[in-house]
C-alpha cells in the first residue's frame, strides 16, 4: 500500500529517466485549498439571513485528517428552531408555495448552476471538513448534487402530469436531518425534490461536516429564493431532535442511523407528521464463478472502500462463490495493495480519513470484535499519518453470519468476506441481516441476475457494477433500512399530499 504524501522522486528528478520497482511512486497533488475562503465564525441561516444563534453557543468543526480546527459554527438551540420554523410557515404559504411550478424551476436550475460553477469550492471544503479523497468530492459529491437540483428542477413544471393528480398538492414545512458522510449531496436529495414540489425547508446539516451546507446556504441567498424557503440549522443531536418535534413542521426527512431513526419515528408518532426514513445497511455483494473477476474486484473495492466506507449501501459483506473465494481474496488484496491513503486534498488519494474520533473508535471496536470471535484479519502495509484520524482498509475472511462484522453496520473500510455454493445459499445469506438497503451481484448470466434481483430484500441490487447513483433513480430501503424513497419520481412523491 502507498502512504501519502509519496516519497519524492528518487531517481532522475526530472522524471525523464526510467525508473524501477520502489521508485514508481506518485508525486504529491495536493488541490490548492486557496480557492477556499472559510470563515472564523458562522451563524445560522434563517429567513433569508445569516444570523448569531440565540442560544449564544458554538461549537467548532474540525479537519479529521489533521484534527486542526477549521471553523467556529453556530448550535441552534430550541428557540433558533423555533425562528426557521416560524419563517418557513409563511414563506410556504405566501409565497413559494404560491410560485408556478416554472417559477420554482427557475431557483432549482439557478442553484444547480451555481454548484458547478462553485464545484472545485464545494469540493475543497467538503474534502476539508468530511476527511474524503478530493477525487471523490470532486467527481462525485458535488456534481451529483447539482445533478440533483438540474433533475428536480425539471421536474417543477411537470408534476400535474406525474400520475400525482391534476393539481398535485405540497405537503408544507419540511424538517429535515442529514449526516456526515455526504454532507453536500445529502443536503442535495432532501432540499431539491422538497422545493421542486413546492414545500419549505429547514434542514440540519451533521455536527462534524456543516461547512458545505453553509456554503450552499450563501448560494441559496444569492439565487434570491424568498426568505424562509430554506433555512439552514446547524448544531447537534439536540438541534435535529428539537426539529422533527417542532409542532410547525409538517414532513420530516431523516438520513443516518437506524437507532436515531427509531427514536424519530417514536417521537413523532401519533403527530400526523409524513416520515421518511433512510437509515442504516449492511449489503451483500454477490460475486458467482462466472463473474468478470477484473471488474468483480473493482466493483468490491468501490463497494466498501469508496468514501472510507462511510456509506449507507456500502457492500460490507462480499458472498463469493466457494469454488473462486481463495483466488478472488488473493487478487483483491494485491489490488488493495496499490490504493492510497493520506492527505485527502492530494489528488492520488484513494482512502481519506475517518470523519470523527468517535467513528474511528467505533470502527476499531467492531474490528477487534471481528478478531476476538475468531475472524482472520488482513490490511496492506500502510502507514498512517501521525494526526488526524485514519484506519486502513482492512478484510476480515472465515467470517461467520453470527460475528458481529457480519451482522452490524461498521460504516469504515472494513469488508467481512462469506462464501457460499449455490444461489439459494447466497440468497439465504444476504437477506440474513435485519436491514434491506442494497446488494450486488456479480455474474455474466442476464438469467441469474434477474432471478437474484427478485430475491433479494434490498432497495436497490446492483448488477456487475456497485454504488451507482443517478437522481431519476430511486433509493431507500426496507425493514431497519428504513421507508420512503429518494429521488426519481418516487422520491417526489414523498413531498406531496397522496
Ligand atoms: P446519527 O444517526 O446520530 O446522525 C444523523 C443525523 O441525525 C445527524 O445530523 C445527527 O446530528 C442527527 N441526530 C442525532 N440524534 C438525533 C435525534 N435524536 N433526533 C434528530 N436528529 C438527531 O448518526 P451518527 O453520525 O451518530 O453515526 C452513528 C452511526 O450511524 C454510524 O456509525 C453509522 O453506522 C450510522 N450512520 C448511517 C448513515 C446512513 O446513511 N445510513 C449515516 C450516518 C451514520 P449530529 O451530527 O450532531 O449527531
Amino acid at each position: 500500500m502507498n502512504g501519502n504524501p509519496a516519497a519524492p522522486v528518487a531517481a532522475g528528478e526530472t522524471g525523464q529517466e526510467l525508473r524501477s520497482g520502489a521508485d514508481w511512486e506518485y508525486a504529491p497533488a495536493p488541490e490548492s485549498r486557496d480557492i477556499v475562503t472559510i470563515r472564523g465564525e458562522y451563524g445560522l441561516f434563517i429567513d433569508g439571513a445569516f444570523t448569531p444563534p440565540l442560544s449564544g453557543d458554538y461549537f467548532t468543526t474540525l479537519n479529521p485528517a489533521t484534527e486542526e480546527p477549521l471553523a467556529s459554527v453556530a448550535q441552534a438551540g430550541k428557540a433558533d428552531v423555533d425562528r426557521a420554523v416560524a419563517s418557513a410557515r409563511p414563506a410556504y404559504e405566501q409565497s413559494w408555495g404560491q410560485l408556478s411550478g416554472a417559477q420554482r424551476a427557475k431557483y432549482l436550475y439557478r442553484i444547480a448552476r451555481a454548484i458547478q460553477e462553485r464545484a472545485r469550492e464545494f469540493a475543497v471544503l467538503e474534502s476539508l471538513d468530511n476527511g474524503k479523497p478530493i477525487k471523490e468530492s470532486r467527481d462525485v459529491d458535488i456534481p451529483l448534487a447539482a445533478a440533483h437540483f438540474f433533475y428536480h428542477a425539471g421536474w417543477a413544471d411537470k408534476l400535474p402530469h406525474a400520475g400525482f393528480g391534476p393539481d398535485p398538492a405540497p405537503i408544507g414545512v419540511a424538517g429535515q436531518v442529514i449526516p456526515w458522510n455526504f454532507p453536500l449531496l445529502m443536503a442535495a436529495w432532501k432540499l431539491a425534490p422538497a422545493l421542486a414540489t413546492g414545500n419549505t425547508c429547514v434542514l440540519k446539516p451533521a455536527e462534524t461536516t456543516p461547512l458545505s451546507a453553509l456554503l450552499l446556504a450563501e448560494v441559496i441567498q444569492e439565487a434570491d429564493l424568498p426568505p424562509g424557503t430554506v433555512s439552514i440549522l446547524t448544531g447537534d443531536g439536540r438541534t435535529g431532535r428539537e426539529l422533527v418535534a417542532h409542532p410547525g413542521v409538517d414532513k420530516v426527512a431523516f438520513t443516518g442511523s437506524t437507532e436515531v431513526g427509531k427514536e424519530i419515528r417514536r417521537a413523532i408518532a401519533g403527530t400526523g407528521k409524513r416520515l421518511t426514513l433512510e437509515l442504516g445497511g449492511k449489503a451483500a455483494n454477490i460475486v458467482f464463478d462466472d463473474a468478470p473477476l477484473d471488474q468483480a474486484i473493482e466493483g468490491i473495492v468501490n463497494g466498501i472502500f469508496f468514501n472510507q466506507g462511510h456509506v449507507c449501501c456500502a457492500g460490507s459483506r462480499l458472498l463469493a462463490q466457494e469454488s473462486i473465494a481463495d483466488m478472488l481474496l488473493d487478487r483483491l488484496k494485491q489490488r488493495l495493495e496499490t490504493l492510497r491513503l493520506g492527505d485527502p486534498l492530494d489528488k492520488n488519494t484513494d482512502i481519506g480519513a475517518i470523519n470523527s474520533r468517535e467513528q474511528l473508535d467505533k470502527i476499531r471496536g467492531l474490528a477487534a470484535a471481528g478478531e476476538a470471535e475468531g475472524a482472520e484479519r488482513w490490511s496492506p502495509p500502510c502507514p498512517l499519518p501521525a494526526r488526524g484520524y485514519w484506519f486502513p482498509p482492512t478484510v476480515f475472511s472465515g467470517v461467520s453470519q453470527s460475528h458481529r462484522i457480519a451482522r452490524e453496520e461498521i460504516f469504515g473500510p472494513v469488508l467481512s468476506v462469506l462464501t457460499f455454493r449455490t444461489p439459494d445459499e447466497a440468497v439465504a445469506k444476504a437477506n440474513n441481516t435485519p436491514y434491506g438497503l442494497s446488494a450486488g451481484v456479480w455474474t455474466e448470466k442476464g438469467s441469474r441476475i434477474l432471478s437474484m434481483a427478485q430475491r433479494l430484500r434490498a432497495g436497490v441490487v446492483w448488477a456487475n457494477t456497485y454504488n451507482r447513483f443517478d437522481p431519476a433513480s430511486p433509493f431507500g430501503g426496507y425493514q431497519e433500512s428504513g421507508f420512503g424513497r429518494e429521488g426519481g419520481r418516487a422520491g417526489l412523491a414523498a413531498y406531496l399530499h397522496g
